[in-house]
């Protein structure tokens, strides 16, 4: 059945525009296989014309079935004189070789004069000229209104006459674009109520989030008979960012109660939000609407009292229907319901019965309390699964490992040894490499090949790290500040040895987190590891990823 809403997520395009936010080609598949998993109807993979790292994405992804989205490639009308069929951006979204092709074109007639500086009919061929080139080309075009709605509060009649220019030349979609992300909710409302009765073909929204309205404008034209949203996970994009997703989602399927993604996908939406931020090595928003760790957490006394009593007093939904947990009352469900979704994702057989099933949270909750994460570390967790269900012994362990590093006048090398061990036989191998993550990947690959051939087509795509703040400082900042009041006047003794111990703590405790991302060519993956010590770290995350690679073969 068709959804009433479709979701067209740009996280891949718009989104990577976001200051701080880079994504490998690797990062970006991994996002578009979660994205398809979790059932959004459109995913915008880059813009080919604008940069060689996004030819390269489609060119992947030509390779990949994706089972629930259709890919998207973004790019412009033709350029002003040009014909179309020479232009080189628009050649290049036809040899992205996605289904769906989405341009933007000129809506405001300050922009086709001072920007652009063409007639105002010249930009009205562009815009036909192009949807009718990609029509011509078997595609599905969405038509991305650029500064619509500030354009048609400028001249609503040129305004009007670019979007029925692109749908005369048999655009499948017209989507208005709030483009500079300051208009208010009832001017988005009105003018996508006129854009609505001013075209025969199905009219979507896309917003921006400068006057923090991105989400509200968003809704304010479904409300005005819009029925597709665009916009990024976690808002990600330029400047403030994007209509977030995150928030729109819920809101559609659980505020308008109208249907867009599978219902079983919503439990999900919290996960595919940290997913997201750790590929992106962003730090997850605990603030964050709907899916943040403080936007179910109850604090003041009588809320927790109220809220121990009726779950609703306080509260505008169950957490569990977006994934998330209220954070006072510790309840196991919402934990155990995840790792069970998550592990039949995995391929395992476990159900709320499976008498393992607390081991394993018990065993996640520990990890997660000395920094694991396993969003974007579903290796190891398939790993730590596998293990508390024994369905087999590790295939191989490391017995000892050494790095060395030294430098004489021209250049630095790194060397590696490493003894790993299966079953009774053991193997020593050493090797050189541009780091000392590189020098250990090199050796432990080299060590294992002569057990397991497979393992040479495995690839490192990617490795980030990230510097945790220590657990214990956290807790002694906690009880610091809680004590307080009931201190009296023992507090400042109590504060300045928790102080002391506080700075003490920071300057050597802190942990680090190390996430690698590993590829056969036909999937990726990703492991965790965490120690003080970043080469430990990094082996554990390398050791997982040889361990789940051989885990599927
Ligand atoms: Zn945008």
């Amino acid at each position: 059945m068709k959804p009433q809403v479709e979701i067209y997520d740009t996280t891949l395009r718009d989104g990577s525009q976001g200051e701080g936010i880079n994504f490998s080609v690797a990062d970006k598949l991994r996002i578009a296989e979660k994205l398809d998993a979790f059932g959004v109807h459109y995913i915008e993979g880059g813009w080919p014309g604008s940069n060689p790292k996004d030819i390269e994405f489609f060119a992947q992804a030509k390779k990949r079935k994706f089972k629930n989205a259709k890919l998207a490639a973004f790019g412009s009308t033709r350029k002003k004189g040009v014909p179309v069929e020479q232009d080189d951006q628009v050649r290049l979204l036809i040899e992205a070789e996605t289904p769906v092709v989405t341009i933007f074109g000129k809506t405001s007639m300050l922009h086709v004069k001072e920007v652009l500086r063409c007639t105002p009919e010249e930009n009205l061929a562009m815009i036909g000229d192009t949807v009718k080139f990609l029509k011509d080309h078997g595609k599905f075009v969405i038509y991305d209104a650029e500064h619509c709605f500030d354009g048609y509060k400028l001249d609503p009649e040129y305004a009007v006459a670019t979007w029925q220019a692109a749908e005369k030349a048999g655009a499948d979609f017209i989507v208005l674009c709030d483009t500079n992300g300051g208009c208010l909710p009832g001017e988005v409302a009105v003018i996508t109520k006129a854009a609505v009765g001013k075209l025969n073909c199905k009219v979507g929204i896309h917003t921006h989030d400068d006057i923090g309205l991105g989400a509200a404008n968003a809704l304010a034209a479904l409300d005005a008979g819009a029925v597709h949203v665009q916009g990024t996970i976690n808002g990600f994009g330029e400047r403030t960012g994007n209509c977030n997703l995150t928030s729109v989602i819920p809101c559609i399927a659980l505020k308008l109660k109208k249907t867009c993604v599978p219902a079983k996908s919503l439990p999900k939406l919290k996960e595919l939000s940290q997913f997201v931020d750790e590929i992106a090595n962003s730090r997850h928003n605990p603030r964050q609407p709907w899916v943040g760790s403080s936007a179910f957490a109850h604090k003041g006394g009588a809320h927790v009292n109220a809220v121990q009593k009726l779950t609703a007093s306080y509260e505008h939904i169950d957490p569990a229907l977006v994934g998330n947990q209220r954070t006072v009352l510790i309840s196991d469900l919402a934990g155990r319901s995840n790792i069970v979704i998550k592990a039949q994702e995995l391929g395992f057989k476990l159900t709320n019965e499976t008498p393992e099933l607390k081991a394993i949270l018990n065993r996640v909750k520990e990890l997660e309390n000395q920094g694991y994460e396993f969003e974007a570390a579903e290796g190891s967790l398939a790993l730590l699964i596998g293990k508390a269900l024994k369905h087999r012994e590790p295939p191989f362990r490391v017995d000892a490992y050494h790095v060395s590093m030294r430098r004489d006048a021209k250049e630095s090398i790194c060397e590696a040894t490493v003894k790993v061990r299966v079953k009774n036989e053991t193997h020593q191998t050493v090797a050189e490499g541009d780091g000392p993550v590189n020098a250990l990947d090199k050796a432990l690959r080299r060590a294992l090949a002569k057990f397991f051939p497979s393992l040479r087509r495995i690839c490192l795509t990617d490795y980030k790290v990230r510097i945790l703040p220590s657990r214990r400082t956290d807790l002694l900042k906690t009880a610091r500040d809680a004590n307080k009041n009931k201190l009296g006047k023992f507090y400042e003794g109590f504060t300045d040895a928790a102080n002391s111990l506080i700075a003490k703590e920071s300057g050597t405790a802190a942990k680090t987190r190390v996430l690698i991302e590993s590829s056969d060519g036909k999937r990726e993956w990703g492991t965790v590891g965490v120690s003080e010590n970043i080469i430990e770290a990094s082996l554990q995350a390398l050791v997982d990823s040889m361990k789940f690679a051989l885990l599927k073969t």
